[in-house]
């Protein structure tokens, strides 16, 4: 078990023991897993003590959240409505706040469970996931970055620093629906809207490995219904123990509508 200070001593560990490393960062997935015997690491690298990590701040366009972040920590934020509306509608769904106490935003970006929240909200929002590792620092599009379901771009000898969820306009309306079986429980599917004027990205958590994104224009709302209705007949759809492929998309549908009104009303302060 490794405790580093600063990003300098987690970056020589990564480079040391990369293969046979992981990283602790609230430990809610990797914990569970140790204890099922599904992962067993030689070396733990702990994210607590390295402090330049635990910080979030707007720049550059965009909010940027470190990755000893937690996800209540960020969802208590007093600005969170007004900076990142997206994320305020969806941490109320995250796991339980006992969970989100102790998870991170970054944590879960890099377990890449494609029915986790922020894994959609990266991808709906165009965001980006900055990785250092002791020979260099690059920053990959969420797009890039998630491969498959548990699978992402990111070498072993790298240390994700941070994700940045870029900043929308004060027009800009957002929408967001979940279905899960229980309170808690990770999304069967779920939707995420983002609208600029007759511009609509709208994103798909849980229904295939990876959050299905697409950008539309159209006029009206029941444009935008039919292009989703559509997709919910066309695209791959999953089918697994957790649920059908009919009922993953009947839940495109009926979330993808509620999501698309809510992101037409929407009347946020928006402050970018
Ligand atoms: C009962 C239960 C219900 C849940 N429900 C939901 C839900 O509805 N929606 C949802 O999104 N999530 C859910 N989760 C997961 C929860 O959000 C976790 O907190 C999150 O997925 C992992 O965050 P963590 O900080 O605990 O990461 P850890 O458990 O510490 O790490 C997870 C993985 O990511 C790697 N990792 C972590 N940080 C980094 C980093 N900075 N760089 C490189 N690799 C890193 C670790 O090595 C590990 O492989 C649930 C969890 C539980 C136990």
């Amino acid at each position: 078990m490794h405790r580093p200070n600063s990003i300098r001593e987690i970056l020589d560990i990564l480079e040391l023991h990369g293969e046979d490393a992981r990283i602790l960062a609230g430990g809610q997935t990797l914990v569970p897993m140790m204890a099922m015997r599904v992962a067993s690491p030689a070396h733990l690298i702990d994210l607590a003590l390295a402090h330049e990590l635990h910080q979030f701040d707007v720049t550059k366009g965009a909010l940027r959240v470190g990755a000893g972040v937690t996800q209540s920590t960020l969802e208590g934020w007093d600005q969170l409505a007004l900076k990142q509306p997206l994320l305020e509608m969806m941490f109320p769904w995250v796991a339980h706040s006992p969970i989100r106490n102790r998870g991170t935003v970054c944590g879960s970006i890099a377990h890449a469970d494609p029915s986790a929240e922020m894994v959609l909200a990266l991808m709906t929002l165009g965001g980006s996931v900055t990785l250092a590792s002791k020979k260099r620092e690059r920053t990959v599009n969420a797009a890039d970055f998630f491969l498959g379901a548990l699978q992402t771009s990111r070498e072993p000898n790298e240390l994700i620093v941070s994700a940045e969820f870029p900043m929308q306009s004060a027009e800009t309306g957002f929408g967001f629906a979940e279905y899960g079986y229980r309170h808690g429980d990770f999304a069967v599917v779920a939707v995420a809207v983002v609208r600029n004027g007759k511009s609509w990205t709208i994103g798909f958590g849980g229904v295939d490995d990876t959050v299905k994104v697409f950008r539309i224009e159209a006029s009206s709302i029941g444009e935008v219904d039919e292009h989703i209705n559509k997709l919910a007949s066309t695209i791959e759809v999953r089918e697994d123990p957790t649920a059908t492929s009919g009922l993953r998309r009947h839940l495109m549908r009926t979330l993808g509508a509620r999501a698309v009104n809510q992101a037409f009303e929407f009347k946020g302060n928006y402050q970018s």
